[in-house]
């Protein structure tokens, strides 16, 4: 069933687990994850960027995640990185249980006006949003103390935009990047910084940027191919801290790329003689699902469904 996702986020934040919100843009990323959790008994969040939408068609992925979510486990389908408010407002009409606004390019103001306004769209239809404060980039974008503080999230300042937009929950930045390139070199996140944030806002805390890009599928994509550089994730032992003081939702998209990536690659390398797009699709399928389970045991979501 679909549900909105603070009914799963708000348990996820009392019992100090985390519930994966893992990115998808196609009926094979949303199968391996759904048998994910399925299998884990684990709540999920399905979600889809602008970017998604624009490549799958919003009613085709509202109509798979309809159909998955008749799964036995509880599930939102939520919009992430909201920026379009006619989309967002198109996305709550049509079915999404959860949408993101992202104003954190904006300025505070702005931002704060154009989520209340979300927001007010959302109660009508009983969805979820999700707000952020502060940009999400990496940490050593940052040459000083000064400019890495005005960049991540304030802790008073975050309490006060939760109190004046009454969003559901709040993504903040403290020190994650997006993509498969976080950090040059070894990185922890500011959980001082996150502490500080928990205490004061007791709405559940989102993290973004959170894969860890593992080092085997990493290795299994470069050896059939891949050219991925320094690839560079977050500490699983960060991961594990940030939970711990408030983080209840994690969004994984690098990590599920790169699986679907390794698995290709591979498919492609070992069966020169096949045409069948189902075999050449098996084996991402088979790596999505495996890396979304090890997110449900490293977020202790398994069992909460
Ligand atoms: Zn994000």
């Amino acid at each position: 069933m679909l549900v909105p996702a603070i009914k799963i986020l708000k348990s996820a934040r009392e019992r100090h687990y985390a519930v994966p919100a893992l990115n998808i843009n196609n009926l094979e990323a949303l199968k391996a994850i759904v048998a994910a959790a399925v299998k884990m008994r684990s709540p999920i969040i399905v979600q889809t960027s602008e970017g998604a939408i624009e490549y799958a068609g919003m009613d085709y992925l509202i109509a798979m995640a309809k159909v998955a979510a008749k799964a036995p486990i509880p599930m939102a389908l939520h919009l992430d990185h909201g920026k379009n408010l006619k989309l967002i407002k198109e996305a709550i009409q049509k079915g999404y249980t959860s949408v993101m606004f992202d104003g954190s390019s904006l300025p505070l103001k702005e931002n704060v006006a154009k989520t209340k306004q979300v927001v007010a769209w959302a109660r009508a239809k009983k969805v979820s949003v999700e707000a952020e404060i502060g940009a999400i980039a990496g940490i050593e974008d940052f040459v000083s103390v000064e400019e890495k503080d005005a960049h991540l999230t304030n802790p008073e300042q975050a309490a006060k935009f939760v109190k004046e937009t009454k969003c559901d929950s709040l993504a903040v930045a403290i020190g994650t990047a997006h993509g498969a390139f976080k950090f040059k070199g070894e990185t922890h996140l500011d959980i001082e910084r996150l502490k500080k944030i928990a205490r004061l806002v007791k709405n559940p805390i989102v993290l973004h940027g959170a894969s860890g890009v593992m080092e085997d599928v990493v290795k299994l994509a470069e050896y059939h191919g891949a050219k991925l550089g320094k690839a560079r994730g977050v500490l699983d032992e960060d991961i594990k801290q940030a939970i711990k003081y408030g983080v209840s939702k994690i969004n994984i998209d690098t990590d599920l790329r790169l699986g679907f990536t390794a698995g290709i690659r591979e498919a492609v390398d070992q069966m020169g003689n096949v045409i069948d797009p189902r075999k050449l699709l098996e084996p991402a399928i088979i790596l999505m699902r495996e890396i979304a389970m090890r997110k449900m045991i490293l977020f202790k979501s398994e069992g909460k469904a």
